[in-house]
């Protein structure tokens, strides 16, 4: 296309004449390279502008020809690239000389179909210089020239960016018609005045075209503004919507972490819930099932039973025996760990459909389900008590545990799951009675259990009734046959039932506890009579008087307390009161024994050991403990025949009690026979019916002032029958 435009410019310029290089050439020349760039006009956001400079080719046309217009089309376009570079429009060169041989050769080839056909069809239709015919002249070189270019300039855009040549031609094109139009008009308009025009016709015309041309270029230039105005709110908007949409973006994520943290703490809810669940439901030391879910499924089992008896079961009670000891002596964690050990027996000693459950500190229940039969309820049983007892080891210590199992069969009478549990707690108190240590439930346990539990409530008020009182059995000097003191009797005559004997309530006193602020009140009690009668006689300030301390007292640190208070108190002096334990007591836990034991013998009181003979005395242990006297059982005491057979054990016990330089006592002496056979073999004191029963405390003090033989006179015939002292007791069987 350059080489064209190059010839196109070349053939022009040859052609050229020499004549039209004058004023008029010079004026359109200025006018095409200084004026019409700058007055060019862009229309607003368009791709296109008004030039002005087809008017600088159209009238070189008109008053110079054809190669003058060429030679003018090439000057004008280098101008305005020139122009537009200056203006910072971005132009290779290339582009430059496109532009320059596009506009070359379109005036060319307009020129071309001018000579060809236009000259002649418009001359033969109106003469030259006519305003017609300059009009036509005009038009038809515009048309020409508009589609010579536009058709070369779409062929170059077209074949630059590889687009269809008909929509470039459309789209970049078309409307550079425009250009074309205004500048033949602007042409046609300044060579009318120039040439046929009055100087007043021109000046109007050039002050109405400047007016026009300059508001037209001031609307531009505030359509401009108004554009950019518009183009800078338009790009605001946008900004704060891309802030907008960042803050929503911004929110969204926000948005999304603060529902994962939101899922994150439901998630948390939901397990603490389901932890909270399982805590209300299982036992968080062993994780059996505990005693509310337990008494959940028992009643849901007696409601099934209530409707359909064929669906029976039976429930189990267990208690660990002695737990207390364990965990006072091992420690809480070895007791825990008892008590995990335990659970993991039960439930595998037990079928899948039986359910085990912890109800207690050491308590047990079991449901079992498919067993018919009490006898194999009890099978079942005597199954887990022998697991269970199986020695094992924890921290080094053997450890070997025993349960009590009560058994309690389901029942239509059962309402609620307390009433069964209960029952079958009942049968597990009578457990131990049993050698398998296992009880089944029935009626007359619970009229036991009932009157059982009616004694100890009563207990407990029986001092501040003054249902109890003490009973003095003469301690009378083997030997010599004086009275050295009494050992103190407890006795409840209860506000209701009577006399109670001691066999039935002190085993109850025991074992709840009372028996602990009873003895206190015994040792005050008989402390304070002592020291009475201490005032009776001279001989009788020696007197001493024997409590009974029962193995719960022993193994309570008030023990020394309360001794210590009931000798101030009362005033006598300590040697004057004599403390029994029983040797089962005192040997349950030898080593403490021991110590507490030593301690009362630094307080200055005597001490005895009871029932000599039914427990199981170490011997080393019998040599530590501190002792003053061994008081032989009554039982040893009552195999003895009128003939003083069965007499080896109590030689052995004597002699056994010299060897340990300690005195004898013998209890239960009914006979005369028992008695001599003690006499002979060297008993140092003895109690028993022959020489007196227990006595109320106005009877052991009248004995007192009567000043009497206690040995019975010795007759053939005297029985234990026949022996019977003043003001005894007489103890109804309760
Ligand atoms: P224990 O300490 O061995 O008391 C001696 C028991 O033998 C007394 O029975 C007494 O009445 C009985 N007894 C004495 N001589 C004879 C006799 O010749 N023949 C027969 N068959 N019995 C005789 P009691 O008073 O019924 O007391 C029974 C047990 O109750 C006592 O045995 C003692 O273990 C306990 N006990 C009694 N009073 C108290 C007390 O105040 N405190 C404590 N902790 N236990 C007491
Ligand atoms: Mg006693
Ligand atoms: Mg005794």
């Amino acid at each position: 296309m350059i080489l064209l435009g190059g010839m196109c410019l070349s053939l022009a310029s040859v052609n050229l004449s020499r004549d039209v290089f004058g004023t008029g050439f010079l004026a359109i020349l200025i006018y095409a390279t200084v004026l019409a760039p700058r007055m060019s006009l862009a229309i607003p956001r368009s791709k296109f502008a008004i030039s002005f400079s087809d008017a600088a080719v159209f009238l070189a046309f008109l008053y110079f020809g054809g190669p003058a217009a060429i030679i003018m089309a090439a000057i004008e376009t280098l101008a305005s690239c020139y122009f537009l570079r200056n203006s910072g429009v971005p132009m290779s060169r290339t582009t430059v000389l496109t532009n320059i041989s596009i506009n070359t050769i379109s005036i060319s080839v307009t020129y071309l179909v001018w000579l060809t056909f236009l000259e002649r069809i418009l001359s033969e239709g109106s003469a030259s210089g006519e305003t017609q015919h300059l009009l036509s002249t005009l038009g038809a070189l515009a048309v020409s020239q508009f589609a010579v270019a536009s058709f070369l300039a779409a062929v170059f855009r077209s074949t630059v960016d590889r687009s269809d040549l008909w929509k470039t031609w459309i789209t970049n094109c078309f409307s550079s018609s425009l250009t074309q139009f205004v500048g033949a008009g602007l042409a046609g308009i300044i060579y009318k005045v120039v040439s046929y025009g009055d100087i007043v016709t021109g000046v109007i015309a050039f002050v109405v075209l400047s007016l026009a041309y300059l508001s037209y270029r001031q609307s531009i230039g505030k359509v401009g503004e108004a554009i950019l105005q518009v183009e800078a709110a338009e790009q605001e908007k946008a900004e704060t919507e891309r802030e907008r949409r960042r803050e929503a973006e911004r929110h969204a994520a926000q948005l999304a972490i603060t529902l994962e943290n939101e899922e994150q703490a439901n998630e948390a809810l939901r397990k603490s819930e389901k932890d909270l669940q399982h805590a209300a439901l299982y036992d968080s030391l062993t994780d059996l099932p505990n005693r509310k879910h337990f008494g959940d499924k028992l009643g849901e089992l007696i409601d099934e039973y209530r409707n359909n008896p064929a669906t029976g079961f039976f429930v189990l009670f267990l208690d660990i025996r002695k737990f207390k000891n364990i965990n006072d002596s091992l420690g809480h964690s070895i007791g825990d760990k008892v008590l995990m050990v335990a659970a993991k027996r039960f439930v595998r000693m037990l079928n899948p459909s039986d359910l085990v459950a912890r109800i207690g500190g050491d308590e047990f229940a079991v449901i079992l389900r498919d067993v018919s039969s009490v006898g194999d309820a009890q099978k079942v049983a005597r199954r887990v008590f022998n697991s269970i007892a199986q020695p094992f080891s924890l921290s080094g210590n053997k450890i070997s545990i025993r349960v009590n199992i009560g058994i309690a069969p389901c029942d239509i009478e059962y309402r609620t799951p307390e009433e069964i549990l209960r029952d079958a707690d009942i049968a597990m108190h009578y457990a131990k009675e049993d050698s398998s240590s296992v009880a089944v439930f029935t009626k007359e346990l619970r009229v036991r259990f009932l009157e059982r539990v009616r004694l100890e409530n009563d207990l407990r008020n029986a001092v501040d009734r003054g249902e109890l009182s003490m009973h003095y059995q003469p301690l009378i000097d083997l030997q010599q046959g004086g009275i050295f003191g009494f050992e103190a009797l407890l006795r409840w005559n209860h506000s209701e039932l009577g006399m109670i004997p001691p066999d039935k309530f002190i085993p109850i006193a025991e074992e709840s506890g009372v028996i602990i602020p009873i003895t206190v009140w015994i040792l005050k009690e008989t402390t304070g009579q002592l020291a009475r009668w201490h005032k009776i006689a001279q001989k009788y300030q020696d007197l001493i008087v024997s409590v009974n301390i029962s193995g719960k007292h022993l193994s309570n640190d008030d023990l020394i307390g309360d001794v210590e208070t009931a000798l101030t108190v009362s005033g006598i002096p300590p040697s004057s009161l004599k403390l029994e334990i029983t040797e089962s007591a005192a040997m349950a836990d030898a080593e403490y024994t021991i110590g507490v034991l030593n301690r009362l013998k630094n307080l200055g009181v005597q001490l005895s050991i009871d029932d000599f003979g039914t427990g199981y005395s170490s011997l080393s242990y019998l040599h530590r403990l501190p002792f003053d006297t061994l008081k032989i059982d009554r039982s040893f005491v009552y195999s003895v025949g009128a003939s003083g057979e069965n007499s080896e054990i109590l030689q052995t016990i004597i002699s056994l009690a010299k060897g340990l330089k300690k005195k004898v006592i013998a209890e239960g002496i009914e006979t005369e026979a028992q008695l001599s056979l003690l006499q002979n073999l060297g008993c140092d004191f003895g109690q028993g019916y022959l020489l007196a029963r227990p006595l109320t405390k106005e009877a052991a003090e009248k004995s007192l002032y009567e000043n009497k033989s206690w040995l019975p006179a010795p007759t053939d015939t005297s029985t234990a029958d026949d022996a019977q002292p003043a003001a005894e007791e007489n103890l109804p069987v309760f």
